[in-house]
């Protein structure tokens, strides 16, 4: 059917709408003077929006919408425009409050960088540094050797190299140690982690052979035993980064299965996932072990994120025995997965603070979001629920509540850090409050449960929650 006929006005009514609608011309002129233009809107831009705009329109009259002749006149399609163009010229990568609780948020962005760490990305990025050039020598540098060294005493390793991500880490260590051979890992450790990273589907296209044994919830050592053979090149281990398996369970320690390998002249590797420097234990969480316990249990080479409980930039860290650190370096696909200039800086930067515990805790924000005592939450969410009662008391409920916080990024899953939260119960529908607060110049993410809003202070920062205010406000009084 064509579209004409659809029309509850008929063809002719149709047409005439037709006529009315601006040209592209007309509207240009007419926007050259408009003071709520955005002065830095680029002409290219400008054009394809009204083109937009007018063909929205022509789209909605031919099938049939409602369109009034005003809809048609200048104040009304030039407003329309306006709005688009001031839509369409902001940045689409853009900075959000992150209020879910959630601290490795993978879709927020994953760790936050301290600013020590972002003073040297900007100056590696618009200043000439030494990326490649050893300043001792005069020449040519490698520019891993920047963090190599620091990798090497805060863990314990004999040799580190950084790659763009784990699951980089984890193919280039594969592909060069393990390449037409079998590799051994338990049935209960075939991760799937976000973004289709399967253990399984790596291994695949590392060109190794993946060997399962031992059960989904118990694997023994004599699992491991009965299944070498000639073909056997690696023993592996993951870490279950975001499940559990719980009862009756168990799984070989890193010491006996280090003592297989040497036995049987086989590397082993474990892929940690979000290492972690810091033991954790002591702010509530399970005892896991820390990269240095890690490398100190004999495990031949170890991989995990620059950017989870570590705290830095995205990178995949290999740290491991010197010969087989050295043949990985080799391997061509390291050139594919080198990290650039700002991941270096921000590493580096990340790593220094690491040399002193105490500092890194308080500095490193992933760290100090983890760390934070729930009173000094409770005084941030004090603090937004004083600011949003003085503007919205009679227009919701206002109330601080105890809420879990999460570590996220597949580390740590099940497990809660007590946090605080304020919480609204809106005079509009919680879901459409959700849409407004995603929609703001500035973004606001929250979470919702049991029909209420809950901003959990402890992913904000004390300098947001002015910002956080003003835009919760303007949402509910705007709506
Ligand atoms: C997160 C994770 C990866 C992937 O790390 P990225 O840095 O996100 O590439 C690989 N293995 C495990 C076990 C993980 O938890």
């Amino acid at each position: 059917m064509a579209p004409e006929h659809t029309t509850p006005a008929g063809g002719k009514a149709c047409h005439q709408l037709l006529r009315r609608i601006p040209k592209v011309d007309e509207c240009l002129l007419r926007l050259a003077g408009e003071p709520s233009l955005p002065a830095d809107a680029p002409m290219t831009l400008v054009t394809k929006v009204v083109r937009q705009v007018l063909d929205t329109l022509r789209q909605a009259i031919l099938a049939g919408e409602v369109v009034t002749p005003d809809d048609l006149e200048f104040p009304s399609v030039l407003a329309r425009i306006l709005k688009e163009v001031q839509r369409q010229n902001r940045s689409r990568f853009r900075r959000v409050i992150n209020a879910t609780g959630v601290i490795i948020h993978t879709n927020l962005g994953r760790s936050l960088l301290p600013r020590a760490a972002m003073e040297q990305i900007q100056q590696a990025g618009c200043r000439y540094s030494n990326l490649e050039f050893d300043l001792d020598t005069g020449r040519r540098g490698s520019r891993y050797a920047l963090v190599e060294e620091l990798l090497c005493d805060l863990t314990g390793a004999e040799a580190a190299l950084v790659v763009n991500n784990n699951a980089a880490a984890v193919l280039i260590v594969l592909e060069t140690l393990a390449r037409g051979k079998e590799v051994i890992v338990s049935r209960g450790q075939l991760v799937e982690i976000g973004g289709s990273f399967r253990i399984p589907d790596v291994m695949a296209r590392s060109g190794a052979l993946l060997k399962e044994v031992g059960a989904t919830n118990r694997t023994h050592l004599r699992d491991y035993e009965n299944a070498l053979t000639e073909e056997t090149g690696l023993l592996l281990k993951v870490h279950c980064s975001n499940y559990r398996i719980i009862g009756f369970t168990s799984q070989v320690s890193n010491e006996d299965l280090v003592a297989l390998g040497r036995r049987h002249g086989l590397p082993v590797m474990e892929d940690l996932g979000s290492g972690c420097f810091v033991d954790l234990s002591r702010f509530g969480l399970m005892k896991e072990p820390t990269v240095q316990e890690v490398v100190a249990s004999g495990i031949d080479v170890v991989t995990f994120s620059g950017d989870k409980l570590l705290g830095g930039p995205q990178a995949g860290i290999i740290l491991g025995r010197r010969q087989m650190i050295d043949r990985i370096k080799k391997n061509p696909l390291n050139r594919a997965m080198r990290i650039d200039k700002f991941t270096l800086a921000g590493l580096e930067s990340i790593l220094r603070l690491y040399l002193d515990e105490q500092k890194a805790l308080s500095t490193i924000p992933t760290l100090a979001m983890i760390s934070a005592p729930v009173e000094q939450v409770d005084r941030r969410a004090k603090r937004l629920a004083r600011r949003l009662r003085k503007e919205l008391a009679d227009r919701c409920r206002i109330t601080v509540e105890e809420t879990m916080s999460r570590v996220g990024g597949g580390a740590m899953p099940e497990q809660n850090l007590v946090s605080r939260a304020v919480v609204l119960a809106p005079d509009i529908s919680v879901s459409r409050l959700e849409q407004l607060l995603r929609q703001q110049d500035l973004p606001v993410i929250g979470r919702i449960e049991d029909d209420r809003f809950i901003f959990d202070m402890r992913t904000v920062a004390d300098d947001e929650v002015v910002d956080l205010a003003s835009v919760i406000i303007s949402v509910l009084v705007g709506n």
